[in-house]
């Protein structure tokens, strides 16, 4: 079977082409057309999209056919391949046109960006919170280990069952939210010092009945470090981020979050730290792969929308 060829451009490819051209960013598409499969990505590669091989299911016929492949799946995180007997191929670039047949995966054409200049924005947001922490984004995979030299247990117990709170619409959802998520683990900082590691801070109020919790559980100071920066702006992109107002991190309470949340101390991550965290990440990843495979490493070209941590926009806004 043919795979990652380039074939020639269609009709069809042009239309999508035409298409990718009228909207700059942010999507990921799945076209089906003629019996074949178009896997595109926006210029910017905002949004994730990437393509598993379906692998021979049983022990017996994985060691007879290991090359085989059994057909090919596409999807925004490439964790859901595992529960399908597939296994991860490669992302689809930004701007790429992938045509997938009876004749492989194939790239039809690549979209330039709607200025040239630009770089890619992918979501920094993946890394943060969104994605799922067995997936692979840039051939990166997101989780790394913690090295902190303070003592790691878990406090809360996390239930993945139920929806994330800050895209709950009502506040009454919200906080109901963080009652059905969280059970305490008292056993492991009864009288201790926390250090509790957020991911984002978003309106605030999710990690105070989360503080609070802790200190009525028996914890003697709660400090707060958070794993982003503050979130100041919208995002235009497509994720349910509340408006400016409604940013803990646009509001008078911001000047003291500790206090208002209850905390005894509350740090947050840089936007250099933070990209720089997801850049070294995405080398490390690659120069390891490259020494597996006795290949050299390419520089990292990687870049990000860091917008509602900036006000910086991949792309300018038109109203
Ligand atoms: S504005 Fe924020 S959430 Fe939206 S795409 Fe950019 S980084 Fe992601």
């Amino acid at each position: 079977m043919l795979t990652n060829v380039t074939a020639p451009l269609t009709l069809f490819s042009y239309r999508i082409r035409n298409l990718m051209n009228e909207t700059p960013t942010s999507y990921s598409l799945l076209i089906m057309h003629n019996g074949d499969i178009y896997a595109v990505r926006d210029p910017y590669g905002n949004r994730p999209l990437c393509i598993g091989r379906l692998i021979p299911v049983t022990r017996e016929d994985r060691e007879k056919k290991r090359s085989e492949t059994e057909g090919w799946v596409v999807s925004s995180e490439s964790c859901s391949f595992l529960s399908i007997g597939a296994e991860y191929y490669r992302e689809v670039l930004p701007g790429e046109i992938v045509k997938i047949s009876r004749a492989g995966v194939q790239t039809l054409d690549v979209v330039p960006r709607y200025r040239e200049r630009d770089p890619s924005a992918f979501c920094i947001f993946e890394y943060v919170y969104f994605a799922r922490p067995d997936s692979i984004f840039e051939a990166n995979i997101l989780l790394a280990p913690l090295q902190c030299g303070i003592q790691y247990v878990e406090v809360l117990c996390k239930n993945r069952y139920v929806g994330r709170t800050f895209i709950q619409p009502n506040m009454r959802l919200r906080q109901l939210g963080v009652a059905k998520k969280f059970g305490v683990l008292t056993d492991n900082f009864v009288g201790k010092r926390i250090v509790l590691i957020d991911d984002s801070i978003v309106r605030g109020n999710t990690i105070s009945p989360i503080i609070k919790l802790l200190k009525d559980s028996g914890a003697k100071e709660v400090h707060i470090r958070v794993a982003s920066p503050p979130i100041r702006h919208p995002c235009y992109m497509g994720i349910n981020i509340p408006t400016k107002e409604e940013l803990i991190a646009n509001r008078p309470e911001f000047k003291d979050l500790a206090g208002y949340i209850g905390a005894n101390s509350v740090v947050y991550l840089s936007v250099d730290g933070l990209t720089s965290a997801v850049r070294e990440g995405i080398k490390h990843f690659k120069d390891q792969q490259n020494e597996l495979n006795g290949t050299t490493a390419l520089p990292s070209s990687h870049s990000h929308c860091t917008a509602c941590l900036t006000g910086d926009y991949p792309v300018e806004l038109e109203w």
